[in-house]
């Protein structure tokens, strides 16, 4: 079951709809090479630097507004690929960027698979308590044994029905106890180092450029 769970993620961050894959991929790499830079990029931005035309990249904005994995602020994308400008409970410090995230798994995911040095800052969502995960070149490492709740279930949108409930425990304990209070909420815990690999597996393309393969 992870192995098909880890690779429906993965392929959350491919092509989607009847948008052509190449500039869905424009978009959202792009979009996030900039949001690790602290700045938004504009949709004419993306076409000049990806060679497609403005409106093949604004087929690919739409295909991403639908399933909910994009942020727009006029023509700026201020939240791609799990990057957001807006704030949110999970923070990422990065030595160029002050950023936010979708969820707890973008925070750790999106650094680890990079190989860049950044603080995640984020809580706990049993006790409120505050969760610090320092990553040093892509190696993520937390005090105590944290714990990712990571969904299972079936997703049309990314934010409402993924990330809204991916998030960093401070213990095993304490996402046990969450899901006696949720249970309807399925997913698997997955530790620090498994939450880790499943970043690389999402991410780790992006430090090569857009995908050119489908
Ligand atoms: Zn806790």
């Amino acid at each position: 079951m992870a192995e098909f769970d880890q690779q429906t993620l993965v392929e959350m961050l491919g092509g989607t709809g009847s948008a052509p894959r190449a500039a869905v991929d424009a978009v959202q790499y792009h979009g996030l090479a900039s949001l690790l830079n602290g700045t938004a990029q504009t949709l004419s931005g993306i076409a000049a630097r990806s060679g497609l035309p403005l409106s093949d990249v604004e087929d690919g904005v739409r295909a991403l507004v639908e399933v909910g994995r994009i942020d727009l602020n006029g023509d700026r994308v201020i939240g791609v690929g799990g990057l957001t400008l807006t704030s949110t409970v999970h923070s990422l410090s990065l030595p160029d960027a002050e950023l936010h995230t979708w969820c707890a798994l973008d925070a750790v995911g999106i650094p680890a698979a990079l190989g860049l040095t950044a603080t995640v800052q984020t809580r706990c969502p049993q006790c409120d308590g505050r969760i610090t995960v320092d990553v040093d070149e892509g190696s993520a490492t937390a005090a105590g044994s944290v714990t990712l709740f990571c969904p299972t279930a079936p997703c049309d949108n990314v934010r409402a029905d993924f990330c809204s409930a991916a998030n960093l425990f401070c213990s095993p304990t304490h996402v046990t106890r969450w899901r006696q209070d949720h249970p309807s909420a399925l997913g698997e815990d997955l530790d620090l180092a498994a939450a880790t690999r499943l970043g690389h597996a999402m991410w780790g393309h992006y430090q090569h450029g857009p995908s050119s393969t489908g």
